[in-house]
């Protein structure tokens, strides 16, 4: 078996400056100026999204490269200059931590991958996991950052399925707007889809590969193969030049948060699938916002489809007591009761909708009117008095079918999987 060293990378960036995945591609083309080979493209791992400390979509690195035990020292001083060079230590909560495994040590780490997507881990349970397995590990600061290195340089092959191409700016437009062609996104969303996903959102009318923030990313295309991901970024105008761009293999869109999950279990800041069935009618609140409350045999628990996510809560404010649905999305806080925010619904059965409507009339089969609560019909028309009568039930037509409804694509997860990629993906999922 090929030796190899898998280096770990987390939180060098800030709210302001820098990105991770900015650091590692340094660190890549620094290891391979140095004659060490890549043995696949670069990790790019997204954990837990609830995770309070993350700067923006909680993301960790890691490159594998064929390395000796004698080497290991010359690699890590690499990665400790180039983490000095680029990481935005003078940011408070950048606290960057370097792990390098050796491919005998990674599975022994498996655990805290698989945990990092759904928990919150302390970081003296990962070092001293490190310390157990015999793992080099550098912290900087506080040292957070060692926790997600760990992830990274753990996490599963086979929950990589997506790869994400990402170009970078010349650094002197960092911090300034960036210039890319609407219209070409548009266009090549439709030559690359559904090979490249959440490209552009179409109801908001926004492109979504490019960031928002002073890092130096410029714009990232997702896509279920690497070639169709390079190609998604060859095929997009930018208005400035690309100083380079590297092909990451992902986790993104993959539903690994998902913890299942009985109402009475969910916690904050984990992310879930709870099925119910809905317990009272949707209520819109200021906003725009649409709840709704679910139950099943442990409790009851109240759904939240914000506003952000668009023509989702069409959906979801048609629904009635009786349906049955499986709520994916993060729980939280709300007014100390527990709230799901909706990513992602199942409506998996629908109930019938009864409607109590005035009964119609012998004679000439117009409908009646009610005389009062319980007091009967009559008819306007022929004058029929009927005390005895009580109101018909008759089901009315559900404006809404069984099946999968997401949030729309700008209130999209990168973790969570869209509908348009599904059947192109192996079903990946641990356990
Ligand atoms: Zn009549």
């Amino acid at each position: 078996m090929l030796r190899f060293l898998r280096i770990g990378l987390d939180d060098t960036d800030s709210k302001k400056a820098m990105c991770t995945t900015y650091v590692a591609a340094k660190l890549l083309e620094r290891l391979q100026r140095e004659g060490y080979k890549p043995l696949d493209y670069p990790w790019l791992v997204r954990l837990n999204p609830n995770c309070p400390y993350k700067t923006r979509g909680n993301a960790a690195l890691a490159l594998t490269v064929e390395a000796k035990p004698a080497e290991l020292d010359r690699i890590v001083d690499a990665a400790v200059s180039i983490v000095k060079e680029w990481a935005d230590l003078g940011a408070e909560g950048t606290d960057p931590g370097l792990i390098f495994a050796w491919n005998n040590q990674v599975e022994g780490l498996r655990e805290i991958y698989w945990r990092a997507l759904t928990e919150i881990l302390e970081i003296d349970e990962v070092k001293e996991r490190c310390d157990e397995l015999g793992v080099h590990y550098i912290t900087f600061k506080e040292g957070r950052g060692v926790v997600g290195a760990a992830a990274a340089a753990a996490a599963d092959p086979d929950s990589l399925a997506t790869y994400e191409a990402i170009a970078y700016r010349v650094p002197s437009k960092w911090g300034l707007e960036r210039g890319v062609e609407e219209s070409s996104v548009i266009e090549m969303d439709k030559k690359t889809r559904p090979y490249t996903f959440d490209n552009y959102d179409y109801e908001k009318k926004e492109v979504r590969i490019t960031p928002h923030t002073p890092c130096p990313v410029l714009a990232g295309v997702r896509a279920i193969t690497p070639a169709h991901a390079e190609e998604g970024l060859k095929m997009t105008r930018f208005l400035e030049p690309i100083d380079f761009y590297v092909v990451f293999r992902t986790n993104q869109a993959g539903d690994l948060h998902y913890v299942p999950a009985r109402i009475c279990e969910v916690r904050p800041n984990t992310s879930y699938i709870v099925k119910g069935r809905v317990y009272s009618k949707p209520t819109t609140i200021p906003g725009g916002h649409v709840l709704v409350t679910i139950e099943d045999e442990t409790g009851r628990l109240t759904l939240a489809a914000y506003e952000p996510t668009g023509q989702f809560r069409r959906i979801v404010e048609k629904l009635i007591p009786g349906d049955e649905v499986l709520a994916y999305g993060a729980v939280k806080i709300k007014d100390s009761d527990l709230t799901l925010n909706l990513e992602k619904l199942a409506i998996l059965k629908l109930a019938a909708l009864m409607v109590r409507t005035a009964p119609k009339c012998e004679l000439c089969g117009r409908k009646m009117k009610s005389m009062g609560r319980e007091k009967g019909y009559r008819c306007k028309r022929c004058g029929v008095r009927r005390p005895d009568l009580t109101p018909a039930l008759e089901q009315h037509e559900r404006k809404i079918s069984e099946g999968v409804y997401e949030v729309c694509v700008s209130a999209r997860r990168h973790l969570t999987m869209p509908l348009t990629i599904k059947s192109l993906l192996r079903h990946h999922k641990h356990g």
